[in-house]
């Protein structure tokens, strides 16, 4: 069996003093299946009139995935979609060609604890009509010591609604008390874990909060032990057959996909479209390539 890899998420600021952990991508680990973005924000306490306040700003050739575990967050988009995401709910935006999106705190928020993930789209997809859902309803069971939230794929006989374009699962484990889980794995799929709160032990060895726990594929079976309130997020997927360029806001499956969409989203080209009442766009920063 292959060694486990461990990964120290870095900090990212995401303005405004929003700091999250960014397990995906890292220098060791650039994609865990489709899964190419894991921002773990909060938990963070808000002062009064705070929270999290993210201006208009494009997307290409992936989907946002959201999984809330703390808060309410407004989503607005430029297909005029707008909708606020609870605890223990999913909201999936499928980038494609482009589309533009805010995300706040209500006004009264004052807490927020979440994880924003992006999925890679195939490159036939790359250039696909936007979309958006909501998916306050999925599939939960419990198994062992723990309660299984299914947010993306199939697992255990699970399927989530999630619509996803590649082999992939996303799975949140919670531990009700302290205890032993043992998962049956896709040999073909490649998985990340990271604890959100708590830790956990693989194999002998211990993760604590925000050290993620990346396994090569091969694996049929995993053994967590847990202890009491750990919350686990598992991400898993065939390895994806495609180079994949990211940059800000935007994946593409060349530098030159890339070039065009922030010359684009300069330029205001109606392939973005605008966010009804938004009053705050956000400014790529220049191109890390020279010659472009
Ligand atoms: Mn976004």
């Amino acid at each position: 069996m292959n060694p486990i890899e461990r990964i120290v998420p870095r900090a990212a600021d995401l303005g405004e003093g929003m700091l999250v952990r960014r397990a995906l991508p890292t220098r060791q680990r650039r994609m865990v299946g489709a899964w190419c973005f894991l921002d773990h924000a909060g938990p963070i306490d808000f002062a009064p009139g705070g929270g999290m306040h993210v201006g208009a700003h494009p997307h290409t050739c992936l989907q946002t995935f959201t999984w809330l575990i703390e808060g309410e967050v407004l989503h607005r988009d430029s297909l005029g979609n707008e909708q606020v995401i609870r605890p223990g709910q999913v909201n999936l935006m499928t980038a494609g060609r482009g589309i533009v999106h805010t995300e706040d705190s209500l006004p009264d928020a004052r807490r927020l604890h979440a994880a924003q993930l992006w999925i890679a789209l195939p490159p036939e997809l790359a250039d696909c009509a936007p979309a958006f859902a909501h998916h306050p309803e999925l599939p939960r069971w419990n198994e062992g010591p723990c309660a299984l939230t299914l947010l993306a794929g199939s697992f255990g006989g699970h399927t989530a609604p999630a619509t996803i374009h590649t082999p992939l699962v996303g799975l949140d484990l919670l531990a009700r008390q302290d205890g032993t889980l043992t998962l049956a794995l896709d040999p073909g799929f490649e998985y990340g874990l990271l604890p959100l709160e708590g830790s956990m032990d693989i194999d002998g060895e211990h993760f604590a909060t925000d050290e993620f726990a990346f396994l090569e594929a091969g694996r049929a079976q995993l053994t967590l032990n847990l202890s009491t309130d750990s919350r686990v997020l598992l991400v898993g997927g065939q390895p994806f057959g495609t180079p994949v360029t990211m940059w800000w806001n935007f994946v593409g499956h060349d530098k030159d996909a890339i070039a065009r969409a922030q010359r684009d989203w300069e330029a205001g080209h109606p392939r973005f479209g605008e966010v009804p009442g938004a009053t705050r766009k956000l400014v790529a920063p220049p191109l890390p390539w020279p010659g472009y």
